[in-house]
């Protein structure tokens, strides 16, 4: 098994939730920020789809970044097309990346019914495009896409599509959870036979519409698969993508696998902060880690405890993730909230004061 990658997609699969649109100046901020927090890869988008995508592959080549390995998006060659000739396959290598990321249909229904083409002619289109950008230098990163979905309903043809790739040398194979409809054993049972026939490094790319995008990524992680892509914020379209806000942490503290330096860590929701800043989004007050309600405590009973030991009622130091606890006053609190209040503004009052008893 090789080191665990961490492949960002906020820039293209994120900015397709409703209500985001970045700018190109915008995406290279957010590419910056990513690279300076040690992800790996970064998706930016999708040549072929728009000239601002283009235009910021353009500028991306002129940036210099530290870690972080730039890809294109885009599909596989049209069917019945030669791969030379195909505009995708061109504007994927316009694009002039060290890393270019390609889709194609798992699942049969899709290839007989959205492609209109034969389950034959599809095997050449994935395995084709596939060697191709290899001859041409490029890592490929292969997303089968609606790998589950297709696994269900033809486990022989889903599995040959994947072969399909690992034949024409993609570097690492990505299972997708296109409609995001999977639930974890499934998904894991479904990995486990994937690792029988197929030798190439494993990722996942889940979707949340099932609330399952996180507990996805992370079973599937723990069933051996060595890259994970998702977005900041768990930005995407419909209910969104897996959260790497959420998925990081986890794997990091709770799984105790090295993802990234802890120190950049500790920038993570100031990073999650500043993308939804350019996504004029409103960050989600209950975003595990990260969000401002992550570490905030109301009920008198849970202060109290909290003070004495933080872990009665904190699954995790909030200070790792760059987050920090708060402390409310309410109609629900007790002395042990007045007090923390009252600390806060320097004000010297203890248990006893019959000021405190008052408040
Ligand atoms: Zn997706």
């Amino acid at each position: 098994m090789g080191e665990l990658k961490i492949y960002d997609t906020t820039l293209r699969d994120g900015a397709q939730r409703d209500g985001i649109s970045y700018s190109v100046g915008e995406k290279i901020t957010i590419a910056k920020l990513l690279d300076n927090l040690g992800l790996d890869y970064l998706e930016g988008g999708w040549p072929g789809s728009n000239p601002k995508d283009l235009e910021f592959f353009f500028r991306a080549r002129k940036t210099a970044f530290k870690n972080i390995k730039i890809a294109a998006f885009g599909s596989t060659r049209h069917a019945d097309a030669k791969v030379e000739e195909d505009i995708n396959v061109k504007q994927l290598l316009e694009a002039e990346t060290e890393v270019v990321t390609i889709f194609g249909k798992s699942w049969d229904f899709h290839v007989t019914e959205a492609l209109r083409t034969s389950l034959d002619e599809n095997l050449l289109m994935i395995k084709e495009s596939v060697s191709y950008l290899k001859d041409k230098g490029k890592e490929v990163i292969y997303d089968a896409e609606h790998f589950f979905d297709g696994y269900c309903h033809n486990p022989d043809y889903a599995l040959a599509t994947i072969k399909a790739a690992e034949a024409g040398g993609a570097d690492t194979i990505v299972l997708c959870d296109t409609n995001g409809g999977m639930l974890p054993l499934q998904l894991q049972e479904i990995i486990r036979q994937v690792k029988k026939v197929v030798n190439a490094p494993l990722g996942i790319h889940a979707h949340n519409d099932a609330g399952m995008g996180v507990a996805n990524s992370i079973i599937a992680f723990q069933s051996g698969v060595v890259h994970i892509q998702g977005t900041i914020n768990g930005y995407g379209e419909r209910c969104g993508n897996a959260d790497l806000c959420t998925i990081i942490p986890n794997i990091q503290y709770k799984l105790g696998y090295k993802v990234l330096d802890e120190n950049k860590l500790k920038n993570l929701r100031k990073i999650s902060y500043t993308v939804a800043e350019l996504a004029n989004m409103v960050p989600s007050a209950s975003q595990p880690y990260v969000g401002s309600n992550a570490f905030t405590h109301k009920g008198g009973v849970h202060v109290d405890a909290v003070l004495k030991h933080p872990e009665t009622y904190e699954h995790f130091n909030p200070e790792l993730v760059g987050n920090r606890r708060r402390i409310l006053v309410s109609e629900l609190s007790g002395k042990s909230n007045i007090l923390y209040k009252a600390n806060e503004m320097n004000i010297k009052l203890t248990k006893q004061y019959p000021e405190t008893e008052k408040i």
